[in-house]
């Protein structure tokens, strides 16, 4: 494959929008969807005689990030201004950090075929977002929202360290797992709440220099993500190949026609003309306060996983599959309070309870059994009262028309309960064994397998009550 030659190099800027209440450095409401142009101050429209306030919350934020992914944290920041001009930009600057991102180094670890890998990240910094321009509400003008400008943004920039569209859908996919674990963002890309830059390059494999760069933008998915690496990646190749040069330029992903086009190309650094923001005094942030966040962070996922793994013994993939959402987490963290069938748990979880919440699209939150009552269910199939059939179904459903009973309660009324008492499961073995002279004989004389069949049929005759368990004792003494 003419791919062979190449190695491929991306490195992802992503920008998160943080879930402050207020704006980064104004009390304007930061919650999206409100109409245009109303949340927005003297302060956001760069009023002259305005001054900016630091909102603490932000750094906080900030922090539990880098600490989650093991960077350095500096103490002593100040912010700066970025200038250019742009009409969604009132101030004519975006307040940034420049030579003090809040954050620096650390990893993401990501997970490829089985294999760990950590990525090496740049830095992390909060800086403030600008408005939005939109094209398509009026026929000859752009129109322009302020609301979303000032509301505050982590920028997370991974060093030139991916190697695949795979890996970096991996790393993006952690990240926005962390931060929703972190409850800072909410990693939405479709609303734009988390939006990635992809910049990607290729060299001859075992070629220290990294080649000429393009940068991917308007990125809305992970999905979109990959793509558009990949169709970076073919097209820079098939450049090399020509023996044509690659030029470095910003392009955009055209998600309904699955291209990328350019939009400027990049020669030069832009002159942003960074200089510390007079308005706002440097920050210092105390060991006292980095002691308090680094003692409000929640356990983290990767943590859990190998807890789950290795004390819980859970399979990989059901641990990967719990610890990929924090809610589920949850409601399996309260559900292990009571049982310790670990594995019962999660099947609940990933079978009938996700069904149900599909089915009726809502969030684990919203289901209306408390764990402690899917516990009780678990309980209930453990002590062999019911099967997990009869127990995911119709008490299930029950439960949840009425989810003040308890699940024994609702078995008993709906008599449910599976027999284990060897005198009634072998009435109903017996009248199976007389139905069946041909396949008892069958049976005898060898095949063995037919042992699956009279069990089926002692189920279906006691409507799933018959305790599978003592059918199969019963069948096996009786037929040998
Ligand atoms: P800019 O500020 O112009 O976007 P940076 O130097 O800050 O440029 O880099 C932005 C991102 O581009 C980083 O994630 C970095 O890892 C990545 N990057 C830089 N050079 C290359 C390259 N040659 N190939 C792939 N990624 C690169
Ligand atoms: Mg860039």
């Amino acid at each position: 494959m003419k791919n062979d030659k190449y190695e491929v190099v991306i490195g992802l800027e992503v920008h998160a929008q943080l879930q402050t209440n207020s704006k980064l450095f104004c009390g304007d409401s930061t919650s999206f969807g409100a109409a245009p142009n109303t949340h927005i101050s003297p302060i956001t429209l760069a009023h002259p005689g305005t001054l900016p306030r630091m909102n603490k919350k932000a750094i906080e934020f900030a922090i539990k990030l880098g600490l989650a992914l093991n960077c350095e944290i500096e103490q002593e920041n100040y912010f700066a201004r970025k200038n250019y001009f742009y009409p969604d930009l009132p101030k004519g600057y975006q307040i940034s950090q420049h030579t003090t991102p809040i954050c620096k180094n650390g990893v993401v670890k990501i997970n490829i075929n089985n294999q760990q890998r950590s990525v090496q990240l740049n830095r992390i910094h909060i800086e403030e977002d600008a408005g939005k321009s939109l094209h398509d509400v009026d026929e000859n003008y752009t129109a322009i929202d302020l609301n979303r400008a000032g509301v505050p943004l982590l920028e997370i920039v991974s060093e030139p360290d991916l190697h695949s569209s795979e890996e970096a859908f991996a790393y993006i996919t952690e990240l926005r797992r962390l931060v929703r674990w972190l409850e800072i963002c909410d990693g939405n890309m479709e609303e734009g709440s988390m939006r990635c830059d992809a910049n990607i390059s290729i060299r001859l494999k075992g070629e220290k220099k990294l080649g000429t760069r393009v940068e991917v933008k308007n990125l809305n998915s992970i999905r979109n993500v990959k793509k558009a690496i990949d169709l970076e990646v073919n097209r820079l190749i098939d450049i090399v190949e020509s023996g044509a040069s690659i030029i470095q330029e910003t392009r955009s992903f055209d998600a309904d026609n699955n291209t990328t086009f350019s939009l400027r190309s990049k020669e030069d650094a832009d002159d942003y003309r960074y200089f510390a923001d007079p308005d706002l005094t440097p920050f210092h942030i105390t060991d006292q306060f980095l002691q308090a966040v680094k003692d409000s962070l929640p356990a983290l996922p990767e943590a859990l996983e190998i807890k789950y793994k290795e004390v819980f013994q859970l399979a990989p993939y059901d641990a990967q599959v719990i610890c990929s959402d924090k809610a589920l987490v949850n409601y399996f963290e309260e559900i292990i309070k009571y049982t310790t069938n670990y594995k019962a748990a999660v099947n609940w979880l990933m079978g009938p309870i996700k069904s149900y919440l599909n089915d009726h699209s809502i969030e684990l939150e919203a289901f209306p059994l408390s764990p402690e009552k899917t516990a009780s269910l678990i309980q209930l199939v453990n002590d062999g009262k019911v099967n997990f059939s009869i127990a995911s179904t119709k008490i299930l459903s029950a439960l949840i028309q009425a989810p003040q009973k308890n699940p024994l309660e609702v078995a008993t009324e709906l008599n449910l309960l599976q027999e284990s008492n060897n005198d009634s499961v072998a009435n109903w073995v017996d009248e199976v064994i007389n139905k069946m002279p041909d396949k008892v004989k069958e049976y005898r004389s060898g095949k063995k397998g037919l042992i699956g069949l009279f069990a089926g049929e002692v189920k279906k005759l006691s409507k799933g009550k018959a305790d599978m368990n003592v059918v199969n004792k019963l069948l096996a003494e009786k037929l040998n």
